[in-house]
């Protein structure tokens, strides 16, 4: 799949409060993010219901959260990023089983609350979709705020769900939400917006369309997990709504994702104790970032007046361990030299 990234990463940044700004040129629009949920359920007597791409209004404000496998999740947890990871869990509708913690119904199964376990969005001063001026917007904690490239893209642990969005919506027969996507696996022509800006370089994506589509019931245990002790989470759904998760809240559920049996309602205790404890001791340079980013916005926001500095880059990350990105130059440079 070969997709045009240049200035926008609108996959990796909340851009809903540019909407109320005309200054943004173009912008994707999009109907389905990336955590769609996806589950099959039977009624009483059996039947099956069509229940995919059914959007289940989560507790959080996150945008387009990337929901990770529970393999994704190990391979950060083992390599000291458990302090990136963050649940999403979902309001229960009329059709859904509930449970009710901090008096909200989340969605569940068998009485057990469901979730998945997305990427942290910090505040970032970023400048997507060709904008010449910067905005502090929600960002994935791995997008490089100056060249808006993805810090994991030539890594193990780039997520699936980030290498296979949109060839999903292809494989779901789904128009495509957005502009920038040349073509897709098996040869399928998505819409591509000419006029986009900066869509000069070809990112190509090596991804098969169906790669991580995780539907029905072989999604839990892989991608949707189940918390087995709702009362437990009592006070923590309330942090969760307020955008004030712990390392305890976050802990709390990464562990039990992290020890999930694919296909099953159920967790390996042993397993669940050594994830929390990754959680908890995580002291990458991504966790630190965050911190970073979350005082300087709220530095920036102290100080009326004070645009966002262009001088806040991403190189604090790298003068603290982030890989560096190489830049569209760089790309292009690659691009020519074939
Ligand atoms: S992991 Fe990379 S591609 Fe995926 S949302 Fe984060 S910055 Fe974007």
């Amino acid at each position: 799949m070969e997709v045009y990234c240049q200035g926008c990463a609108g996959c990796c940044i909340d851009w809903r409060p540019l909407l109320e700004d005309d200054q943004r040129p173009t912008q994707p629009t999009r109907t389905k993010g990336h955590d769609e949920t996806a589950v099959d359920e039977a009624d009483e007597n059996g039947h099956e219901h069509e229940r995919r791409l059914r959007r289940r209004p989560a507790i959080d404000d996150v945008y387009n959260l990337v929901p990770l496998t529970r393999d994704e999740i190990r391979a950060f947890l083992e390599t000291g990023l458990g302090d990136v990871l963050i649940p999403r869990l979902w309001e229960a509708d009329a059709v859904d089983d509930a449970v009710t913690v901090d008096g909200y119904d989340l969605a569940a199964i068998e009485g057990r609350p469901t979730f998945f376990v997305g990427l942290r969005k910090p505040p970032k001063p970023v400048a997507p979709f060709g904008r010449t001026t910067r905005a502090w917007l929600p960002t994935c904690v791995f997008l490089d705020p100056d060249t808006l490239q993805c810090r994991l893209h030539e890594d193990s642990r780039y997520p699936d769900e980030c290498a296979a969005y949109p060839a999903h919506n292809v494989a779901l027969e789904q128009e495509t939400e957005c502009e920038r996507v040349e073509r897709a696996v098996g040869g399928t022509r998505i819409r591509r917006d000419e006029t986009a800006a900066g869509r000069g370089i070809t990112v190509t994506v090596d991804a098969d369309p169906t790669d991580g589509l995780l539907l029905g019931r072989q999604a839990i245990g892989q991608k949707l997990f189940v918390h087995p002790n709702p009362e437990a989470l009592e006070g923590r759904i309330d942090r969760l709504v307020a955008g004030e998760a712990t390392d305890e809240d976050r802990a709390t559920f990464v562990a039990i994702a992290a020890a999930s049996a694919p296909g099953t309602l159920s967790h390996s205790e042993p397993h669940a104790e050594r994830a929390r404890t990754q959680v908890l001791e995580a002291d990458s340079w991504a966790g630190r970032a965050i911190r970073e980013w979350e005082r300087l916005e709220a530095a920036d926001g102290d100080a009326p007046g004070t645009a966002v500095s262009s001088a806040i880059d991403g190189s604090f990350e790298v003068a603290d361990g982030a890989p560096p990105t190489p830049g569209w130059d760089a790309l292009e440079n690659e691009e020519a030299g074939g």
